[in-house]
């Protein structure tokens, strides 16, 4: 069995739900995992922001354009009238359940529950749509089945007990339809995956159901070897290495969720790139390939934050750095980069949220510099250090560049770059030039 992901683009409009049902509807048995409609969860996000602030009137207005959104869609959907009908049903329980959060205290678990409507939305819509078209397919309720434990991290064998369960109450359907990105956690509340985790979502089922291949289909023909976004003339990559790809994804590739090609490297299940706009495209593959000496790809992580803490005393002395982590570790913030030198230690962050109380805690051991806006650029393929050469072509590619960190060496996969943001574009666009015309 394979798992297919399809992004909100992919499921963004009538037409484009169209598209996919061409292409899921061959015969094979798969389970397809959906995200909300493109600019729906952005919606419910602002819809929440509203109700926070205590601006039902403005959460309404919001909520009502975004239904209307959904009864034009179904307008261009469904041509036989009873379906229309249900799905005008379908539409207006899902708001008026939204509508029911206008009140005086909106909590976080408010939050999740309203978030959790965009994909409960994009799934019942198209597969009622199946049903119209006649094809065998069913829903499978992802809050039976995903779950995240106290950590926040997804809950494997419940995952994969609970999954089995609700495809044996409906064995033998072809198509099994799934929300991505939505689970509940340990107190059995709704809950998600975070920002862009239905590819998360598909990881962790085709790892439960030890699927034969994981696809995740977008609005894109694969993982490129730079991000399109900022540069011109992009390529796809036509294969990746499970590290590779986690590297890329980790460190800003929106393509892909930052943790999702762990699970499917746990139980080395192959991923692939695909685009619902051009399907026959060969996408992108991510295994287990050999290696290969060849630089693959670059990619950038935005809102880093570096941490320079300067010591006049025999600053590496051992234990030190335990001693440093360990902050870092009490305000539950993970670090992302690490450089040292006999006189100092630089590292960065991606959450800022602890910032002032680190800062503060990391002064006993001497000076502390923060340098905030800044930008991690990441160049990723197959580069042990014996294949002289590779670095100092990517080092050259910044000579423009002012760069405050450099990481190279925790992995053969990985050269790491700290620049600040305003410079991140000229970056990519000479790491292209240089490594890849
Ligand atoms: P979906 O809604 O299907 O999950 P996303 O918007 O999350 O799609 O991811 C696809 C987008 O990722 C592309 O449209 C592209 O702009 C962006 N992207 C960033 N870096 C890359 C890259 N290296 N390769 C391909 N796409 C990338
Ligand atoms: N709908 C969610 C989001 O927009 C999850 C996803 O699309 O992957 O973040
Ligand atoms: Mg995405």
């Amino acid at each position: 069995m394979k798992v297919l992901k399809f992004g909100g683009t992919s499921v963004g409009s009538a037409a484009r739900m169209k598209e996919v049902a061409k292409l899921i509807c061959d015969g094979e048995q798969k389970i397809v995992v959906l995200s909300a409609m493109s600019g729906t969860t952005n919606s419910l996000v602002e819809f929440s922001d509203y109700l926070y602030k205590n601006n039902i009137t403005g959460g309404i207005e919001r909520i009502n354009v975004l239904e209307q959104k959904y009864y034009d869609v179904i307008e261009e959907l469904y041509t036989i009238p009873a379906y229309n009908f249900e799905a005008k049903t379908i539409i207006k329980s899902h708001f008026d359940y939204l509508r029911s959060f206008s009140k005086a205290v909106f909590t976080l678990f408010d939050e999740k529950a309203v978030l959790a409507e965009g994909e409960l939305l994009s799934t019942a819509l198209f597969h009622l749509y199946l049903q119209e078209i006649g094809e065998d397919s069913a829903l499978l309720p992802a809050l039976e089945f995903m779950r995240i434990d106290k950590n926040s991290e997804p809950d494997t064998n419940y995952i994969a007990e609970n999954i089995a369960k609700q495809l044996a109450l409906i064995p033998d359907k072809k198509i099994y339809i799934t929300q991505g990105f939505i689970s509940r956690n340990f107190y059995g509340e709704i809950d998600n995956l975070q920002r862009g985790g239905s590819d998360y979502t598909a990881s962790l089922i085709g790892a439960a159901v030890v699927a034969d291949e994981i696809q995740i289909w977008t609005d894109i023909d694969g993982m490129h070897n730079n991000d399109p976004r900022f540069v011109e003339g992009t390529k796809p990559v036509p294969v990746l290495h499970f590290e590779e790809a986690a590297e890329l994804a980790y460190f800003g590739a929106k393509i892909l969720h930052p943790t999702c090609i762990l699970p499917a490297k746990l139980a080395n299940i192959s991923v692939r790139l695909l685009n619902t706009m051009e399907p026959s495209a060969p996408g992108t593959l991510i295994t287990t390939k050999g290696k290969n000496g060849k630089i693959e790809a670059v990619a950038a992580k935005d809102g880093i934050t570096a941490i320079k803490i300067k010591s006049g005393r025999m600053l590496l002395a051992h234990g030190f750095l335990r001693k440093v982590f360990e902050i870092f570790e009490s305000y539950q913030t993970p670090i992302d980069m690490i450089t040292t030198s006999e006189v100092g230690v630089s590292v960065s962050i991606d959450n800022a949220k602890r910032l002032d109380e680190i800062v503060n805690d990391l002064k006993k051991f001497g000076t502390v510099l923060v340098d905030k806006d800044m930008v991690i650029v990441c160049v990723v393929g197959d580069m042990p250090y014996e294949n002289v050469g590779l670095q100092a072509q990517v080092v050259n590619a910044l000579s423009e560049i002012p760069v405050r960190m450099i990481s190279y060496g925790g992995s053969n996969y990985n050269i790491s770059f700290l620049i600040k943001s305003e410079d991140k574009k000229r970056a990519l666009n000479a790491l292209s030039q240089a490594l890849f015309n």
